[in-house]
């Protein structure tokens, strides 16, 4: 059996044929706000893959960074008055516990930026010596006319790209650039922000050089499976392949797939909006399962909306389950399981598996006689549901 997921980078859905051992990146946090839904989701995503991979026999590896130092934290400390690592190191935090109560298994490295700073910046230095930077007002450029495949992951336009640049984060009408679409790799530190000594100047990284850098460092020059928030498609992840395979000359990863973006009752869930829904809060009032089956009702790819009844309804949900599953071992053989791993390899179709529980739980309930309690605790177990 082989997990089918929607490839970015192919476009299309695709058998995922991986070796023994699994090597996955995804892009992780920027520790300078509380953990929302839309970060749990995506996380539930790859933590359901890496169940399902594991399942089939894989080991999986996950690396997932941190961003401590980026254009967000910084202003983000400044407001608050104090230094960037204590704001970073009490949200890391916050979100660890986030994760650990939605049970999502433990990543084995959680690399930071400020602590990989060597690599980052031996990587600009090999990217240099290769002719893919550029020097501007003291600000290092990647160059991206030495990039033939740029776009190759978003499939974007020219145009749409330099649209959705300026969206997000970067700076295409700056001057000092050549180029519209070339981005920062290093840039002088203002006066109150940290810095770092390098050969080409005191200063910090760009928001994309983290990534390639420590990826090579924990994973080697190839992953299998790279991951992150839709929204990081372009211009992150275009920009990741454009470092990365400039000096490892093979494909940065064999497989890139993307979670889609919650909105909160029909709003894009936004910290410049102010609504977002925080794990952390959400948590006190539901059982952080719920919080799980109520994310599972909904796939992955498709970007959903979150409302405030759904948090009640997955509880009642959970109820049902717990009741229905009552003292059962489990038993990882039958129907339900079978129909259940089928659902996650379908492009990980966790409505499918949300209904099949449910369904499974109602007939317990209702005496039917090959509904099997066992066979419920095992795939809720499957799913990180411990009933
Ligand atoms: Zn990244
Ligand atoms: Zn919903």
């Amino acid at each position: 059996m082989t997990m089918r997921l929607y490839d970015t980078a192919q476009a299309a859905v695709v058998d995922i044929e991986l070796d023994a051992h699994v090597r996955m990146y995804v892009c992780g946090i920027t520790p300078y706000d509380s953990t929302h839904l839309g970060h749990a989701a995506t996380y539930l995503s790859y933590d359901l893959i890496i169940r399902r991979l594991e399942d089939l026999g894989h080991t999986v590896q996950l690396v997932r960074n941190v961003t401590d130092v980026d254009d967000s934290i910084l202003p983000k400390a400044r407001e608050l008055g104090i230094d960037f690592l204590e704001l970073a190191e009490t949200e890391m935090n916050r979100f660890g516990q986030d994760m650990v109560a939605l049970n999502t298994r433990r990543a084995d490295s959680e690399p930071r930026a400020t602590e990989s700073m060597k690599d980052i910046i031996d990587l600009i230095v090999t990217l240099a010596d290769r002719g893919h930077t550029y020097v501007s007002e003291g600000t290092t450029y990647f160059d991206i006319t030495t990039f033939s495949e740029f776009g190759k992951l978003s499939h974007l336009t020219e145009q749409e790209m330099v649209e959705l640049a300026a969206e997000r984060g970067g700076q295409p009408d700056d001057p000092k650039q050549r180029n519209p679409l070339d981005f920062v790799l290093w840039q002088p530190s203002a006066d109150d922000e940290p810095s770092w000594d390098s050969p080409f100047g005191s200063g910090r990284p760009g928001w994309h050089i983290e990534c390639s850098a420590m990826s090579m460092r924990a994973l080697g020059p190839a992953l299998d499976i790279h991951g992150g928030g839709a929204d990081l498609i372009f211009p992150h992840h275009e920009c990741e392949i454009a470092q990365s395979e400039s000096v490892n000359d093979e494909p940065f990863s064999k497989y890139w797939i993307h979670a889609g973006l919650v909105a909160y009752q029909g709003t894009k869930m936004s910290k410049s909006l102010g609504n977002l829904v925080f794990v952390s809060e959400l948590r006190k009032e539901i059982d952080p399962r719920a919080i799980r089956l109520a994310l599972m009702a909904h796939h992955y790819r498709s970007d959903f909306e979150w409302f405030d009844e759904e948090g009640p309804q997955a509880q009642r949900d959970l109820q049902l389950l717990v009741r229905s599953a009552g003292e059962a071992d489990p038993v990882a053989a039958g129907p339900l399981i079978d129909q259940v791993r089928d659902a996650l390899d379908d492009d990980l179709n966790t409505p499918r598996v949300h209904q099949l529980l449910l369904e499974e739980a109602q007939a317990i309930e209702e005496g039917a006689p090959s509904a099997s309690p066992g066979g419920l605790v095992a795939s809720a177990s499957l799913c990180g549901i411990e009933l």
